[in-house]
């Protein structure tokens, strides 16, 4: 996998979704010389290039000076990273004058829309919807490629042809998350989905796809079609990114990934010390993932999916019991993982049977996975 640098403005937001238990309330903005000490972190950490996303919190909190400085500094001073840029952002504090700067940088943006107003309002908060589409109007005026993650939840996932519909008719390009069970709510299942109705909504999703097959772009479908084209993961969930992905909060803190930020038990170093890898290697934070990474490596060993699964994301494996955090299984959504790849193989065997390359009858088919492989 790829080297990444998450970076971690802030951990507040401005939002206060209903199954969000993200957000520090008290979390400060990452300042300059937090930046400054990024930077010379990485200076001499590794060579090869490396992709810098912005993300929360709520990212945009830090401003149009923060992003000017930021950007500047990394692509003048880690140019031989070749560092290419992205963020994740809900769009509410998008202004003209940011937008024309991400423009300038060529950054793609990630957003959070659950699907139409009121379904997208009942589980974020009301007001929400509008702040993003006006956001949005910003973005795609200075010719940003705006995609939306749709958290499906114990709700939503009830009304997924009212969503996808939404999408659709919108011409917005989307990319689905399934509500987790919260590690730190007092009710975690209240929003979350199981795997299999996971697995579920990833077959309709297929289904749905195929029949409007260049109309709108569902990225999860992309992602698990082209893993099982090439027999190796194209997104960070099935590729290695134990010791390649890095978040750094706003105070320099460095973490595995940003999903792990505020769980100080995953604090690897600081970017004020300069660790090196080598040092990184030995916090105990990274020890564990190492160490699921080799009881990963063993549970699913015998899986006809592993080579382009590999066990799937280590925070979707942690389990909360009694109040202590354990990360001791494989991701908790390997039934749908299970589900959509034994889908897609078979569709693409069928498909490659029907295209005549053996020799049969060629049959002119309508779009299939064949098709999302080669896109
Ligand atoms: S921890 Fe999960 S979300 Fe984070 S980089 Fe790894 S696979 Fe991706
Ligand atoms: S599908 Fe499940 S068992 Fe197979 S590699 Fe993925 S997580 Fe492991």
């Amino acid at each position: 996998m790829a080297f990444h640098v998450m970076i971690i403005p802030s951990m507040n937001c401005p939002s206060d979704c209903s199954y969000c238990w993200g957000v520090d309330r008290d979390s400060k903005v990452m300042d300059t010389e937090t930046v400054r000490e990024m930077v010379s972190w990485l200076r001499d950490f590794r060579k090869e290039p490396a992709t810098f996303t912005f993300h929360g919190g709520e990212p945009l909190l830090a401003g149009y000076e923060f992003y000017r400085k930021t950007l500047q500094l990394i692509s003048t001073e880690l140019d031989f990273l070749k560092p290419a840029f992205a963020i994740q952002t809900n769009l509410w504090l998008m202004t003209d004058e940011l937008a024309e700067l991400f423009a300038e940088y060529s950054i793609p943006i990630g957003s959070s829309l659950d699907g139409p107003r009121e379904i997208n309002d009942h589980q974020r908060g009301d007001g929400y919807f509008d702040k993003t589409m006006k956001g949005y109007e910003i973005a795609r005026r200075h010719g940003l490629k705006v995609s939306f993650i749709s958290t499906f939840t114990s709700y939503s996932i009830r009304r997924k042809e009212d969503i996808f519909e939404f999408f659709l008719e919108n011409k917005m390009n989307m990319k689905l998350h399934p509500a987790l069970p919260s590690l730190k709510s007092p009710d975690p299942e209240e929003w979350a989905i199981t795997a299999e109705e996971y697995g579920d909504l990833l077959l309709y999703l297929l289904e749905r796809y195929l029949e409007h097959f260049g109309e709108i772009e569902i990225q999860n479908i992309d992602h698990f079609a082209k893993s099982a084209f090439l027999r190796r993961g194209v997104v960070c969930t099935h590729a290695d990114c134990v010791g390649n992905t890095f978040a750094v909060d706003p105070y320099g803190d460095i973490y595995p990934c940003y999903r792990f930020v505020g769980m100080k038990d995953y604090i690897m170093g600081n970017v004020s010390d300069r660790p090196s890898m080598e040092d990184l290697n030995e916090s105990d934070a990274l020890r564990s993932l190492y160490d699921w990474r080799k009881m990963v490596d063993d549970e699913c060993g015998d899986c006809e999916f592993y080579r382009y699964c590999l066990g799937g994301c280590p925070y979707n494996a942690i389990t909360v019991e009694n109040g202590v955090r354990r990360i001791d299984g494989v991701d908790h959504q390997c039934q749908a993982y299970r589900m959509i790849f034994t889908e897609i193989n078979r569709r693409a065997n069928r498909e490659f049977l029907e295209s005549g390359i053996l020799g049969g009858q060629k049959k002119k088919s309508k779009p299939g996975v064949l098709d999302i492989m080669m896109k």
